[in-house]
């Protein structure tokens, strides 16, 4: 029996109007396969995936697609077809730039699926095996970031955190794993546990999640290595660092990590994920994805495969209403808006969202700051969003970065209560890009001092080099005269005016 757990409050956050019935109502449907799908290379953190299958290939539910690229994550068949193409598609990306894409037409008769063998008996295999395992399956965080799990296994860890905080409003992929497959959330996060080593592990969950609490306690009753802890529900508790301050008080520093902590999170979807992989031998293929708001007929929560085109997805839940107006990946307070529903479900895609004119606010004209301060007070990463959005509106970046934008985790609640309606974070995400250009070309300019300063120096080395062994060849060689040794111009003249003395006695002699 866990002790309760004493819990903390994050800074700023706000509750907010939840929207979750509309995909909770029902129990998650399988989507069913859809006659194409789109797998884009780039859908991780890092480094595109290096395609290998070629057009006219046949491929099989589970095959590997495309390799992990440095930093990155495995690509597998989340069906058996054929693939047609390797092009250039339109993806959800921040860019809005379409970007190279596994283009596979599905038959699922094509073949039978190409699992990895399963490892029931992972409590006896080596930690570096596991986390080989999860880098073999192509996992990555589900909860959005999409950062390649198996990357962040590397360092010990004494608490591993799960994070089942599912804050923003409208998703509920994560209560509704939760409250189906609880059991596989508990062996994924036992694995994890197991990799780096953690002696304590807590399962956050909000509290107003009563049906994934319940279920959660079941998959966990008699059980004392997990402890099932209910979080009040404030947006955004289901970030990261809040949960982290949440559960230990503990605060992760400006431009730090959680590791460093000794504190490793993981969304829930991640840990079942990873129990799949492990005790399934699946890869990475399908996740559980909301797909709601009140511009679709029938919001639902689906089992979907990766790379399903979201106008299918929206299909699936009785399709657009007369009044949708906004199609969004993610949730309404930090999704994308989607030109166009031709884009494909990815891996860090927990939310298909379908907004009418009633719920959007940011068409409201943008007037002067008021200096009101309420972006101050709700901001949970302790910013001062009015003065940074001075700051990157003067363009004055040292400023920006002194304002600490980094640590923004781009929430939107600042934009959510400013009276103004200055659209802040579309600055926020504007100005950490300008950042992120700026350290590319300060990262640029220093290799090229270096490289000059390098070269300055070996060339400098090899003039002393080379003067040193002149001095030591003349002070070994016998000396003509006195000078010679010291002064090779002197010794060049005494030489001529030799020769001329020995010349003009030549013609006194033959006069
Ligand atoms: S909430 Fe808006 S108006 Fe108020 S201080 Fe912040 S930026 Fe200015
Ligand atoms: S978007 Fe950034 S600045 Fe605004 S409230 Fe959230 S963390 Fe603070």
């Amino acid at each position: 029996m866990n002790a309760p757990q004493r819990l903390f409050a994050f800074p700023g956050g706000l509750r907010l109007p939840e929207h979750k019935d509309a995909a909770t109502r029902a129990p998650s449907r399988a989507c069913p396969l859809p006659p194409r799908l789109v797998l884009p290379l780039s859908q991780h953190a890092g480094q595109a995936a290096r395609p290998e299958v070629a057009p006219g290939e046949r491929v099989v539910r589970g095959q590997r697609i495309a390799r992990a690229e440095g930093l990155g994550a495995h690509l597998h068949a989340p069906a058996a077809g054929v693939v047609v193409a390797i092009e250039d598609h339109p993806v959800p990306h921040a860019s809005g730039l379409p970007a190279p894409c596994i283009v596979i037409d599905v038959d699922p008769a094509a073949g039978e699926a190409a699992l990895l063998p399963a490892l029931p008996d992972w409590p006896a295999i080596e930690p570096a095996a596991l986390r080989a395992r999860i880098e073999d399956a192509g996992i990555v965080g589900l909860g959005g970031a999409a950062f390649p799990t198996a990357g962040k296994l590397g360092r010990p860890i004494d608490l591993l955190v799960l994070n089942g905080a599912e804050c923003e409003p409208w998703i509920a992929c994560d209560e509704m794993l939760l409250r189906e497959r609880a059991p596989a959330v508990r062996d994924g996060g036992r694995i994890l546990a197991r990799i780096v080593g953690a002696s304590r592990i807590v399962l956050a969950i909000e509290d107003r999640m009563h049906g994934a609490l319940a279920a959660a306690r079941e998959a966990l009753a008699g059980a004392d290595d997990i402890a099932v802890v209910a979080v009040p529900t404030i947006y955004p508790e289901g970030g990261e660092r809040q949960l982290i301050r949440v559960l230990t008080g503990a605060e992760v520093p400006s431009g730090g990590l959680p590791a460093d902590l000794g504190v490793l999170c993981h969304n829930v979807g991640t840990a079942a994920a990873v129990a799949d992989a492990v005790l399934r031998g699946l890869p990475l293929v399908e996740r559980y994805v909301s797909v709601t708001g009140a511009g679709v007929a029938d919001p639902v929560t689906l089992r979907a495969a990766i790379g399903t085109p979201i106008e299918w997805l929206v299909a699936q839940a009785g399709g657009y209403r007369a009044d949708a107006e906004r199609l969004v990946m993610g949730g309404p307070m930090m999704g994308r808006a989607l030109p166009t529903d031709a884009v494909p479900l990815v891996k860090a895609a927990n939310c298909v969202l379908v907004l009418t004119a009633a719920e959007l606010r940011d068409d409201a004209p943008e007037l002067p700051c008021i200096r009101c301060g309420e972006c101050v007070r709700v901001c949970p990463a302790r910013l001062l969003p009015q003065q940074l959005h001075w700051h990157l509106r003067a363009g004055d970046f040292d400023e920006v970065e002194a304002h600490a934008l980094r640590d923004c985790i781009e929430c939107g609640l600042c934009a959510h209560v400013c009276p103004s309606h200055i659209p802040l974070v579309e600055w926020y995400r504007w100005g950490k890009t300008e950042l992120r250009v700026r350290a590319e070309d300060r990262r640029r300019s220093d290799l090229a001092r270096e490289r000059f300063e390098a070269r300055k120096a070996r060339l400098e080395r090899e003039d002393a080099e080379r003067a040193a062994r002149l001095a030591a060849r003349r002070a070994s060689a016998p000396a003509a005269t006195a000078g010679d040794a010291d002064d090779p111009v002197a010794a060049a003249l005494a030489r001529a005016e030799a020769k001329k003395r020995g010349a003009a006695t030549e013609d006194a002699d033959g006069a």
